[in-house]
């Protein structure tokens, strides 16, 4: 029945342990998919949370945004963050990233979103008029309520209600969905596919040794990854594109078109793919890779400071962690990646702490 390379696959995927998703696949009922998909109003929960997720910047970690594990159960699944060394950082992704923005014509974050309970490392979150639940893992608590403290002074600052625990739309929320319906309109019909790649998010690390990930939205529609490879790291299209269209855990994406410089010696490859039959939304995935020996380094020392695991660090650029940046000659010696993350955690405790 259950055998042991069925869950090693499925946790290709998911990211689950080993135990956890052992127990998740003996209780799933017979002839159900290895990771079951959402409907309606969960569905397009998850798709929400992706497409934030995307728009927010997650870069210079080993985890595809930020994300450790996705334990894809049918209703209230889990997704576990990586804290890393910046759970400051967390928090203020889930906090901004997530929640709305407030203004009439701000497009972050998602409407609606609440929280039901709050501690232990753990968020539930639900969406307004609906039983589309979500737990947020990895926050630390502390982390967590500055954040939310960040948020409910900024608010009062620019006379708008923070969206955490409103009751009901926020005036901002409410102004949003007057104005802008048809986002909502286009992010509900595209989230069937939001949300199976949310649930197979870890694929994209176990089935590429990337560098970096960036993620972006376009159209309302079309979820974006991009792929940053070391030279010496490149994992082929066909092979991440067989990972996630496999047919036990994978999605039956279909390819429309391809802007392909591999034969040339290039590596700045694009590659959009149509939802399931009849299913909307786009996946955009893009690979390119970095400029020489030096900006590996920099990437490198970029995940070190960030805290990504020194396995992944050795896997992904090909040189321990920490490794000193050596520049090539005729390089511009402009490598400000580690002093931009500085800056920006700077800018979050004014006080140096
Ligand atoms: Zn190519
Ligand atoms: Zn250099």
């Amino acid at each position: 029945m259950l055998s042991d390379p069925t869950i090693d696959l499925c946790r290709r995927y998911t990211g689950e342990t080993w135990a956890g998703a052992k127990e998740r696949l003996s209780q799933l009922p017979q002839g159900s998919p290895l990771i079951p998909a959402a409907q309606g109003d969960q569905a397009f929960l998850e798709g929400q949370v992706l497409r934030a997720l995307l728009e927010h910047p997650t870069t210079y970690t080993t985890r595809p945004l930020r994300v450790v594990r996705v334990i894809p159960y049918e209703t209230r699944p889990v997704i576990r963050f990586a804290a890393d060394a910046d759970p400051e950082g967390l928090a203020d992704l889930i906090a901004w990233g997530l929640f709305s923005a407030g203004g009439r014509d701000d497009l972050r974050g998602i409407r609606g979103l609440r929280i039901q309970e709050a501690g232990h490392g753990r968020i539930d979150v639900g969406l307004l008029e609906s039983d589309a639940r979500l737990r947020l893992e990895g926050v630390p608590d502390a982390a967590w309520r500055g954040a939310e403290a960040r948020r409910h002074q900024a608010a009062l600052k620019f006379g708008e209600a923070a969206s955490f625990h409103h009751r009901g739309p926020t005036p901002g929320e409410h102004a949003f969905a007057m104005e802008h319906r048809w986002f909502e309109e286009s992010w509900r019909e595209s989230s069937g596919l939001g949300s199976a790649l949310l649930r197979r998010l870890l694929i994209f690390r176990s089935g590429a040794d990337w560098l970096d990930m960036a993620g972006f939205t376009k159209h309302a529609r079309s979820y974006g990854f991009r792929l940053t490879f070391a030279e010496s790291r490149w994992t082929a299209h066909d092979t991440l594109i067989e990972h996630l269209c496999h047919p036990a855990c994978g999605i039956a994406l279909n390819e429309d078109m391809r802007s392909c410089a591999c034969a040339f010696g290039e590596r700045s490859c694009r590659i959009w793919f149509d939802g399931p039959e009849h299913a909307a939304g786009r996946l955009d995935l893009q690979f390119c890779t970095d400029r020489g020996d030096c900006e590996t380094a920099e990437y490198n020392q970029a995940l070190t400071y960030a805290g990504s695991p020194s396995e992944e660090i050795i896997r992904v650029t090909g040189h321990p962690a920490g490794a000193a940046v050596v520049c090539d000659p005729g390089c511009h010696g402009r490598h400000g990646k580690v002093g931009f993350l500085r800056r920006v955690s700077e800018r979050r405790h004014p006080d140096g702490r």
